[in-house]
């Protein structure tokens, strides 16, 4: 890292001070974006709110609120307050995908207790012949990723033949995820066009976030969606971002103060993030 030293006005130096008050973000930071942005350099930064072992433990109360998640991000997943759904953020817009199976753009300030959002600028800009299930895409994608260290935003755009997504219902605090996970409504698309918003984490980070490949769909029309379980398709864009820079906001509500995060999640998660056949609990 080098040292900047500059003059500034005074108003700018207040101003850089309430930001960082506000958002809780460092200076150094807020500068660093700003410069990126302004000599448009891409910053490669994976901000990510709260962690899967909280989630796993029932804190889904509101972290954050969605319109403070775009100033960090235009791409990336995550869920709302309660669990009420899977959060999509694609080209800078919020969408819930609901257990009904409704989209909703959100406009207002919904809260969210998990989300991971990035810049999406892509490194790599590919073609997928044929993708004959998720874990085909899964393995066609892992020879874009020249690590297992870093994180990585995946984007996959074009017609699937066919996408099985669910979406978790909404629950009441406190119930832990792997319950609350029992009861998600799952459902078929056929012949859809649409675009997959991926995360991929390192194994090393399962206390804090899913380890491996998370997709959440999104349809081109923006009605339907969810947290993808399986999928086939040809022709498909696939976009890849490297992250080398993590940046993780943890809550400070009193429940998360109090709640024993030192139990190894990816047990529940794993659970939680698969297809259920009936009749599991
Ligand atoms: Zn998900």
């Amino acid at each position: 890292m080098a040292k900047l030293n500059c003059e500034i006005s005074e108003h700018l130096q207040v101003a850089l001070r309430e930001r960082s008050k506000a958002t809780g973000e460092s200076i150094d930071r807020i500068v660093s974006n700003a410069l990126a942005r302004a000599l448009e350099m891409p910053v490669h930064t994976l901000f990510q709110i709260s962690t899967s072992g909280a989630l796993v433990e029932g804190i889904y109360e509101k972290a954050v609120s969605s319109s403070l998640l775009l100033n960090y991000g235009d791409f990336g997943i995550g869920t709302f307050d309660n669990l009420d759904g899977e959060m999509v953020v694609l080209d800078g817009a919020i969408y819930q995908v609901r257990s009904n199976g409704t989209v909703t753009n959100i406009q207002d300030d919904t809260g969210t207790p998990f989300a991971v959002v990035v810049r999406f600028v892509a490194d790599q800009d590919e073609t997928i012949a044929k993708a004959s299930s998720f874990e085909d895409l899964r393995s066609l994608c892992d020879k874009y990723r020249d690590s297992a260290n870093l994180f990585y935003a995946v984007r996959v755009d074009g017609h699937f033949d066919h996408i099985h997504t669910r979406a978790m219902k909404a629950t009441l605090d406190g119930l832990p995820l792997a319950q609350a996970a029992a009861i998600q409504p799952e459902f078929d698309f056929h012949d859809i066009d649409g675009t997959l918003v991926g995360i991929w984490a390192p194994e090393y980070s399962r206390s804090l976030n899913i380890a491996g490949y998370h997709f959440h769909f999104l349809s081109d029309d923006r009605t339907q969606g969810g947290h993808l379980l399986e999928c086939s398709g040809k022709n498909l864009r696939v976009r890849v971002e490297r992250l080398a820079d993590f940046h993780l906001s943890l809550p400070e509500s009193e429940e998360f103060l109090r709640a024993d995060l030192t139990k190894d999640p990816s047990k529940d998660l794993a659970y939680a993030e698969q297809a259920h056949k009936k009749g599991d609990a």
